[in-house]
């Protein structure tokens, strides 16, 4: 099935300085998923260790592509990983959404996109689950991901991408008995 573009929702108007982080909604993630695999020539990304807090490494992920995966014990409200890329505007946020078939961008605020597709952490490639182990949270403009409960060697490490209603739905196969069928929130 070829990957469709999904359309870059401007960030919401309202601005996000008057709540405080951790209340305000996981950011707007899009990445492209329709369960495939990466191709077999595709080459491992790398994780870079500046922005990681345990160890951890990339491989293929039953969810969508890659994954990422704790190599040791993770215990809760633990900071794991940065999401790092490069920092572009609202209009290049919607001309990259346009043209590329898989995103990585991360709403910081109402003005702001990290595209991780660029100088990106690794961070980008943890998968959406709708009962995920980590939550994001924005601190002083930087993407910070921690642990919600102990995270077991092994597991993958993921993240609800809360995409928003009234974005394009795009359907959920975390495979979780409380999935919602589709990454965007539901109300
Ligand atoms: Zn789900």
């Amino acid at each position: 099935m070829p990957m469709k573009p999904l359309p870059v929702k401007p960030p919401p108007t309202r601005s996000s300085a008057t709540q405080p982080p951790a209340a305000r909604p996981a950011a707007t993630m899009l990445a492209a998923t329709n369960g495939n695999r990466p191709p077999a020539e595709e080459e491992a990304p790398r994780i870079d260790p500046r922005f990681a807090c345990f160890a951890l490494e990339i491989r293929p992920s039953p969810i969508h592509r890659w994954g990422i995966y704790a190599l040791e014990r993770i215990p809760p409200r633990r900071k794991v990983m940065e999401y790092t890329g490069e920092r572009i505007s609202r209009r290049e946020t919607k001309r990259r959404g346009e043209e590329r078939e898989l995103h990585y961008l991360f709403t910081l605020n109402s003005y702001w996109t990290i595209d991780g597709s660029v100088g990106g952490s690794g961070a980008e490639y943890i998968n959406h689950c709708c009962e995920p182990n980590l939550v994001a949270r924005i601190v002083r403009e930087r993407i910070l991901y921690f642990s919600l409960r102990e995270i077991q060697p092994g597991e993958e490490l993921l993240i609800d991408y809360r995409f928003e209603k009234k974005m394009e739905e795009v359907p959920c196969r975390c495979g979780v008995p409380g999935c919602r069928g589709t990454i965007n929130l539901l109300e």
